[in-house]
């Protein structure tokens, strides 16, 4: 089969997904399934529905447009802060949308009443992760929006754990319900939802330390490639095996570990280091920075050692699986472990084929 190739499990990316919507309809909260580090992969969208969420989530509109023509029927949900160039397509496309400005509000609101539609907004907070969100506030902008045709002002929200790397906390998640409760009493809005993040809120939810107010989450990682994202350790319950790059040996050759000749900059104005670990055998396999982040690949047999890539090819080191009896070849294919930032990579890339891998239910 072709390569460079992507396989999706889908059907162990349902399980995920029944397993963390589960984890939040326990605590009474919705959950928004959110697919975009395989750009929104419809099979995957549709795994995520078999799964139990209750809305898809995106960053990106193109990705929610895609998921509306191939028939998913739950919300949608823009989780990017629109572009104000782009109004009309987010409520023609998206139910909810998530916002910080009363600019972009009342631009959703115009698109929305010209298109005889009612839009859901939720206004974003800062909670100290210092990505989107409103600073200080929320109120003024609540006020402002207060009433605009064509937009139902539904709840506040947060997201954590992307830029700063801060961790959803007791303190933090009641900082939101605190301002949501004040928003509501200084508006006399009833914003039901408080939509308290995104996978890195499992910790705190499966340890009982969330707040019972919060009641809407946003999960991608978690569901995808069943990992606790403050640590990726595995997360339990979830399966991690569901995702696989192939790659194909292109080169099959033994060389010294060292270059030989005065040394300058790589094709990336890098330097590199290298160690003299003496004649190892080396695959070439063609994979490339543009097909991959090629820091997140790990070959799925533990012998062989990514030792670097340029633009198109990968370089393996396989002296030790060699050594262990691996009759390798020209033209076999390596499959690799892919972490967030390769997987993102190599779902966007042109260059890489995806395959949807569907199993037999097991009795
Ligand atoms: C990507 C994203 C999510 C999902 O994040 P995961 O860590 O993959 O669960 C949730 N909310 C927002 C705003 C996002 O951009």
């Amino acid at each position: 089969m072709r390569t460079p190739r992507l396989e999706l499990y889908v059907d162990r990316i349902a399980d995920n997904a029944a397993a963390i919507a589960g984890q939040c309809h326990d605590h009474g909260a919705t959950v928004a399934g959110v697919a975009k580090v395989v750009c929104a992969q419809p099979d995957v969208l549709d795994a995520m529905v078999r799964g139990g969420v209750d809305m898809i989530g995106d960053s990106r509109i193109d990705n929610l447009r895609r998921a509306r023509a191939t028939g998913i029927r739950i919300p949608l949900m823009l989780l990017r802060i629109p572009e104000p160039s782009r109004a009309e397509e987010v409520v023609r496309i998206a139910d909810i949308s998530l916002n910080s400005s009363a600019t972009m509000i009342r631009l959703l609101s115009q698109a929305a009443v010209a298109m005889r539609v009612v839009h859901k907004v939720i206004l974003m907070i800062d909670i100290g992760d210092l990505r989107e969100g409103v600073w200080a506030g929320a109120v003024d902008i609540l006020r402002q929006c207060r009433g605009l045709p064509g937009i139902e002002l539904i709840g506040l929200g947060a997201n954590l754990a992307c830029y700063g790397g801060v961790v959803p906390s007791e303190t933090n998640m009641r900082r939101l319900v605190e301002v949501t409760q004040q928003c509501r009493v200084e508006t006399g809005l009833e914003l039901p939802m408080i939509s308290g993040g995104n996978s890195s809120a499992l910790p705190l939810l499966a340890t009982g330390r969330m707040p019972p107010e919060i009641n809407n989450f946003r999960m991608g990682e978690s569901i995808i490639l069943g990992r606790n994202v403050l640590d990726r350790s595995p997360w339990p319950g979830t399966r991690q095996d569901t995702v696989c790059l192939y790659g194909e040996i292109i080169e099959l050759e033994r060389k010294p570990s060292v270059p030989i000749g005065d040394r300058g900059q790589n094709a990336f104005g890098e330097e590199g280091h290298f160690v003299d670990r003496g004649t190892h055998w080396r695959a070439i396999v063609n994979l490339g920075r543009q097909d991959v982040a090629v820091d997140g690949l790990t070959p799925l047999d533990p012998a062989m050692r990514v030792l670097g890539a340029s633009s198109d090819h990968l370089i393996v080191d396989v002296e030790d699986a060699m050594a262990a009896g691996a009759r390798l070849a020209v033209g076999d294919e390596i499959p690799f472990d892919l972490n967030y930032g390769a997987l993102l990579a190599s779902s966007t890339s042109p260059y890489v084929r995806t395959r949807i891998v569907e199993e037999p239910p097991t009795a």
